[in-house]
């Protein structure tokens, strides 16, 4: 989708991927094939392109570092440090003044005694995405055999916040340091994945100002040139906390692509590129949903609908969890279908 975005300003994009299949590469203007830590393929890359970006934060940080050396990589290393890892990225949001859920390193038997955050979510410190590596605890006992469960890894125990809604606020900064964030979306998951994104989301105005203002707070404090989403919390009295982030267009971002005056993708384009970014307007109310698994199957039902915008990613197998496209219903709050 950024390649995409990218292609419609004129510019033509080369994409670096482990994949020989790499899903991208069906329309970017060329692909090279190499692990994350081969130098000689990174550079082959990096000779090719003048400016890098990431659209998943699990690249190796050394991998961006080895292409940093050859040209500039917006975001840079900064990010994916903190968003690769939920203690760094939860003590990360303390310090720039973004309130979270109470959390406890759990790394050793000492952290279980120690921890008081019950009932909570343990969640592992790398490589959890989608709800995956994460279990809910009540008990001391419960969060004794989880840890076991996730391999006595690294963990970070999460209190389980009573919250009323899911919210993201999606930020772009450009090089000159100007900021600009997209309307907050309303987010619904289930089973620890995105599932809908509702913009206008319905909520009141102090709550949007303030989940704004912490994901603009966000982008300044990681110093980024590029794109940052920040999930969070809305209480149930009112609060807004931070859940994650991720430094680089997100899932509940995809509405943007139909119903907005810029999209995700193309303001990260600009913001790497050093253009002005774009106008953030809403166009039209819309409702994202994830096409996950075998729902991709039902295509012709929603190419068939006139409200619906389908967008499949070309992904070879329709695994059970595996996000496949999404659709984006646009139009009156009429013709949306409820929120299922
Ligand atoms: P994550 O992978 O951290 O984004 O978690 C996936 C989903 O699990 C979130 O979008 C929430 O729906 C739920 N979740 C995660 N952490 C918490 C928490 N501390 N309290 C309540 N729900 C949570």
């Amino acid at each position: 989708m950024t390649a995409l975005a990218a292609a419609r300003l004129g510019y033509r994009s080369i994409i670096y991927s482990p994949e020989a299949d790499s899903i991208a590469a069906q329309v970017a203007a060329g692909h090279v094939e190499g692990a994350y830590d081969d130098e000689a393929a990174l550079a082959r890359f990096a000779a090719q392109v003048d400016v890098i970006t990431y659209e998943f934060e699990n690249v190796p940080e050394w991998t961006v570092a080895e292409c940093k050396r050859r040209k500039p990589v917006r975001p840079g290393t900064r990010p994916i440090h903190f968003a690769q890892h939920r203690l760094r990225e939860k003590a990360f949001f303390r310090q720039a003044g973004i309130g979270t859920a109470d959390y406890h390193p759990i790394c050793s038997e000492a952290d279980l005694a120690a921890a008081t955050s019950l009932p909570g979510i343990l969640k592992t410190c790398t490589e959890g995405y989608d709800g995956k590596g994460q279990a809910r605890v009540s008990t001391r006992d419960g969060l004794k055999a989880a840890w076991e469960k996730l391999g006595r890894r690294e963990c970070i125990l999460e209190a389980l916040v009573d919250f009323q809604c899911e919210i993201s606020a999606i930020v772009a900064r450009g090089l000159d340091g100007t900021t600009r964030c997209f309307p907050i979306g309303l987010n619904d998951h289930r089973d620890g994945i995105l599932r809908t994104t509702t913009v206008p989301s319905g909520l009141p105005e102090t709550v949007l100002a303030r989940a704004e203002r912490l994901g603009i707070q966000l982008a300044r404090s990681l110093d980024l040139a590029g794109l940052v989403a920040l999930e969070m919390f809305v209480t149930r009295d009112g609060r807004v906390l931070a859940n994650e982030m991720a430094p680089r267009p997100h899932n509940s971002g995809h509405w943007t692509i139909d119903a907005c005056a810029t999209s995700q993708f193309e303001q990260l384009v600009r913001a790497i590129c050093g253009l002005p970014l774009g106008a953030v307007d809403v166009l039209a109310p819309s409702r994202m949903e994830n096409l996950i698994g075998a729902e991709a199957n039902d295509w012709p039902r929603f190419v068939a609908d006139p409200t619906a915008r389908l967008h499949l990613y070309g992904k070879a197998k329709a695994r059970p969890g595996r996000k496949m496209g999404h659709v984006t219903y646009v139009g009156n709050w009429d013709v949306l279908p409820p929120n299922a």
